[in-house]
């Protein structure tokens, strides 16, 4: 669904600098004129509130080309401007009856390339010496993980953005997509009138309420939850990211050796009437479990909590396309369900493909948006902790 060939493709307005809406504008501003729309600040919405943990191979891994790509990305991009990817294993703990589907697992992304490896649960501690296993089974070491702080990661592709050519306008809200004879031809915002050629919508929870009427995207908002404990000794180097799947906790160590612990999906109907604080439901979760994982978390400080709200789609994957019956020129770039900061080296390529028909180096057919056989946001939500 690229672009009509007819019909230069020059200005392109993009919508929301969030992780997806500055990757889009990297992309495109060297051989377009990009103009990179926000109604607050960079990184104002998901992706200024993210854990940042990075893991393609984890949840990308039956589809190798991306996971690949993502992977690489961060490593390339680390050191420009103030960004930087913390390498760090990752640990994904499964119990007993887990096991045998976990070894299965490791081995088939160590035959696709990656390094992965399952250990048991006796070897986990002479590995990692403050980690113990809240299973009885063990666990599957990932080897290439690790972290980024996404207002930098974003504000880093902000930059090379514009020097690249693009404008980015802050505290400018987009308030309608204009159309004719069934394309774009602009967005209405608190600042004025912007023309385009193609309009990329990435505002996150927001981008169904910017669609022309009559078009559903199969997505909905949910709610999720981060809390930074301070143990009692700091964590080193040598402490791994982790998941305790039985709980839907993930945890990273930050660089002042403290830990964030994320997990607490449920979805919300009213994203605006959901609170911005972690539950005290979640931070006594994180209290009772994570000393059982990680030494020196007994008497830990609460350091502080959050929440917030990120895109869900029925098949826990993005949409980065033009929608079914969307004007030509209108692409959407939402739904990360979690996974946005990992996932987001796709959509700069994704939507050049979709915009020029210039291939993207990995198939972009999981993106696609009429690959759904429902819309609307009456689907079962599933959480990418259950995978
Ligand atoms: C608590 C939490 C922890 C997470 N942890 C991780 C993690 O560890 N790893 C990972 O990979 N992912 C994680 N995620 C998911 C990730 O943060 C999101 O998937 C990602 O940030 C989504 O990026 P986005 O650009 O699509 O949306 P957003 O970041 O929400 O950006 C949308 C932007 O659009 C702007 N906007 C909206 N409407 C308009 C309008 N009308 N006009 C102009 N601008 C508009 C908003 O202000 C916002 O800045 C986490 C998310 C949360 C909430």
């Amino acid at each position: 669904m690229t672009v009509n060939a007819e019909h230069a493709l020059e200005r392109i307005v993009i919508i929301g600098a969030g992780i997806g809406g500055c990757h889009a504008a990297r992309e495109l501003a060297s051989d377009h004129d990009v103009t990179l729309l926000e109604s607050s600040d960079v990184a104002a919405g998901a992706t200024g509130l993210s854990a940042g943990v990075v893991a393609p191979t984890l949840f990308y891994g039956d589809l190798p080309d991306i996971a690949r790509h993502a992977n690489e990305f961060v490593r390339e991009f680390d050191g420009t401007d103030a960004f930087s990817f913390t390498e760090r294993h990752r640990l994904d703990f499964v119990s007993a009856e887990e096991a045998e589907d976990a070894r299965e697992t490791a081995s088939e992304l160590t035959e696709a390339g990656f390094d992965v490896t399952y250990l048991e649960r006796s070897r986990l501690s002479s590995e990692f010496p403050r980690i113990d296993s809240p299973e009885d089974g063990g666990a599957i070491l990932y080897g290439d993980t690790g972290w980024v702080d996404p207002y930098t990661y974003a504000n880093a592709l902000r930059t090379d953005a514009q020097s690249r050519g693009a404008s980015v306008e802050t505290g400018v809200e987009v308030t309608e997509i204009t159309t004719a004879n069934g394309r774009v031809t602009g967005v209405e915002t608190t600042a004025g009138r912007y023309d385009a050629d193609a309009v990329v919508v990435a505002a996150g929870w927001r981008t169904q309420e910017l669609l022309p009427t009559g078009l559903t995207l199969p997505i909905r908002p949910y709610r999720t939850q981060c809390v930074v404990l301070e143990p009692s000794e700091p964590l080193d180097e040598a402490t791994p990211i982790g998941r305790i799947g039985s709980e839907h906790l993930y945890f990273r160590p930050e660089h002042n050796g403290d830990l964030l612990v994320g997990g607490a999906h449920e979805t919300v109907s009213d994203p605006l009437a959901a609170s911005s604080d972690a539950d005290e439901s979640f931070t006594r979760q994180v209290a009772s479990v994570v000393p059982s994982v990680l030494s020196g978390f007994d008497d830990a400080g609460f350091v502080n909590g959050w929440a917030g709200i990120d895109v869900a789609t029925p098949d826990t994957r993005p949409i980065v396309d033009q929608p079914p019956d969307a004007p030509d020129g209108l692409v959407v770039s939402t739904g990360f369900n979690g996974l946005g900061i990992m996932t987001s080296p796709i959509v700069g390529p994704t939507i050049r493909e979709r915009l020029t028909g210039e291939r993207a180096p990995f198939s972009t057919a999981p993106f696609r948006a009429d690959r759904f056989d429902v819309s609307g946001s009456s689907f079962a939500y599933t959480s990418t902790s259950e995978l």
